[in-house]
């Protein structure tokens, strides 16, 4: 009892009484002590290339596991470049602690190496944002962080270590641990306001629930399902939502989606936001006069853009409950003859069958939706999908499924762009600490894979099996062909002609992973892209990357409406 402690084991043990597992991180002046603590209390520590990577990783550990991950920052720049990483996280409500060294106490306004105002910084970014005082203070405010990243609605917080205190130490007998907070109280909806839901959900001729990824943070799976098949409604997930009812399900309509969200008479809204995900619940997308029964336990969300018919403030898993158990009460369920099923499922027939005469396009270069078809083929069912690019995410979601939920990382509602290689090494890193882990499945832009791609250095060292597929067009949104580059390169000085958008065509993305040790495929065609695919799948040591080469041109199907809903100026 006698012992002394530093202040970066008094944080290390703290994080570690609150279940913390997971920590990401760069290391440096002043907390390489702190990753060091943090790995001998039994933290998995990885050490990435980039703290904007290292906090989306451990931002991906809060929601595949409702329990934050921790994100380790040096001071000053190290912590600015994990704001990305919090302003991500608080867009799309997932826990997250980040831990920031920061300059000496006593050289606070000096011009001290790395001085910021750290604090201070992070509050835009976070719901919490606070430095202990003391050493002894330290368990109290991290069970404070951590409690407040996953109690209400959920996000980033931040706690500031200074140098000092970091190798101070204090004796283990002042220091009072703290023991893990429970999970949050789960609050039911007021009875008024579920009898409200039920009569206007009964009385619709054109329902439709709509599953957000706050339906899957909530970890809200079985109940849904059962309220799905007990009810017969249709349903449309967001894109996170998908896999919380699997895509495959009969009553899953997202074959429809822009015909579903414009002809509902009444939205069941389950954990997401009116946001521009879902076009503002507003027209031209949605009927003038929908109804939304919104499920939310953020009081502050309820009316965002749409007043709703109905207000059910309340955990999704128990306002899901009471639904439930009024209709299984007195046997109600939406017909499955009604005139509204046969235009939702005639809208997917006619779909489906659009992308399946793109996906079977035999020209070379490929397309998106042939390079989507079979890659859909071959990906096991459990597979973890991480997803993100322009075409490139907006076309896979709706080709490759999901079957299980919180299978699916994106780029969310911030619509961040480089969250791609950080989920994905947080996935994995969890999965291979499982008997049964399962794979995972990085599909990027080629823009998209540029933001993070030397976090592919990290994925080697830990020998992570993560599979990285680079629908590769040269460029955001579009590119152009290596002839056309070169003979735009002979007419002048390309910074003044070359088109914004371009990358450089055909680049050899697929050697930045041998570089490292990986393995790395060059496709062009269907033959190359199952073998490449196979090999990696039957590879669990180490990680692959295939560059898929298109065709720089290939778009989207044609839609109905743009993807971005912009204002009418
Ligand atoms: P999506 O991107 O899928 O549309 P959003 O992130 O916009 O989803 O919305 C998720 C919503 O879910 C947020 O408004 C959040 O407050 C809410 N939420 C998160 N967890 C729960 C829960 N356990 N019960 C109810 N609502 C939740
Ligand atoms: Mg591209």
């Amino acid at each position: 009892m006698d012992e002394d402690v530093t202040g970066a084991q008094v944080l290390a043990e703290s994080l570690r009484a609150q279940k913390v597992e997971y920590m990401f991180g760069v290391v440096g002046v002043p907390i390489i002590e702190v990753a060091m603590a943090a790995q001998s209390v039994g933290i998995k520590y990885v050490g990435m290339r980039n703290e904007q990577a290292a906090c989306y990783a451990a931002s991906a550990i809060g929601y595949l596991t409702g329990r934050p991950g921790a994100c380790l920052v040096v001071s000053g720049p190290g912590l600015i470049h994990a704001l990305g990483g919090m302003a991500n996280a608080n867009a799309n409500c997932w826990p997250v602690v980040v831990v920031g060294g920061s300059s000496d106490k006593n050289q606070e306004t000096t011009g001290a190496f790395q001085e910021f105002p750290q604090v201070e910084a992070c509050r835009l970014y976070s719901k919490f944002s606070a430095r202990p005082s003391s050493l002894e203070a330290i368990p109290s405010v991290i069970e404070k962080a951590v409690r407040t990243s996953i109690y209400g609605r959920p996000g980033a917080v931040y706690v500031d270590i200074t140098g000092d205190m970091v190798n101070a130490k204090v004796n283990r007998s002042q220091i009072k641990v703290l023991s893990c907070c429970p999970p949050p109280p789960v609050s039911v909806a007021e009875s008024g306001a579920i009898n409200e839901a039920l009569s206007v959900l009964k009385a619709s001729k054109r329902p439709l629930i709509i599953i957000g990824k706050g339906a899957a943070f909530a970890q809200a799976e079985t109940v849904l399902r059962s309220f799905v098949e007990t009810s017969g409604l249709p349903f449309l997930p967001t894109p996170m939502g998908k896999g919380v009812v699997s895509d495959d399900h009969p009553n899953c309509v997202a074959a429809a989606r822009s015909r579903a969200l414009l002809q509902a008479d009444v939205v069941l809204l389950l954990g997401a936001r009116l946001n521009w995900i879902l076009h503002f619940g507003l027209p031209p997308r949605f009927d003038p006069t929908v109804k939304i029964i919104q499920v939310d336990l953020c009081p502050e969300e309820i009316g965002n853009n749409v007043r709703p018919a109905a207000a059910l403030l309340g955990d999704i898993n128990a306002v899901v409950s009471q639904l439930l158990q009024n209709i299984r009460e007195d046997s109600w369920r939406y017909s499955p003859d009604t005139e509204w099923w046969g235009t939702l499922k005639s809208k997917i027939a006619a779909n489906t069958k659009i992308s399946e005469t793109l996906a079977l396009q035999a020209t070379l270069p490929m397309n998106y939706y042939t390079v989507f078809h079979h890659i859909s083929k071959l990906l096991p069912r459990d597979c973890i999908i991480v997803s993100e690019g322009a075409n490139t995410m907006d076309i896979g979601r709706t080709m490759l499924n999901n079957y299980l939920p919180r299978h699916r990382l994106d780029a969310g509602t911030f619509g961040t762009m480089g969250v791609g290689l950080g989920f994905a090494i947080a996935a994995a890193v969890m999965e291979k600490s499982k008997v049964n882990g399962q794979r995972v499945i990085c599909v990027e832009g080629d823009s998209a894979f540029g933001f993070s791609g030397m976090e592919v250095e990290t994925m080697c060292r830990f020998n992570l099996p993560i599979i990285v597929i680079v629908v590769n067009n040269n460029g955001i949104y579009s590119g152009v062909d290596p002839e056309t580059w070169k003979e735009m390169a002979k007419l002048g000085d390309l910074t003044t002609i070359a088109p914004p958008v371009t990358l450089l065509p055909e680049a050899r993305y697929d050697e930045v992973m041998t570089a490292f040790g990986g393995q790395g495929f060059l496709v062009r065609t269907v033959e190359e892209l199952h073998s490449a695919l196979e090999r990696s799948l039957n590879d669990w040591d180490k990680p692959s990357l295939l560059n898929v080469l298109i065709d720089p041109a290939s778009d989207r199907k044609q839609q109905e409406f743009p993807w971005l809903t912009r204002s009418n100026l």
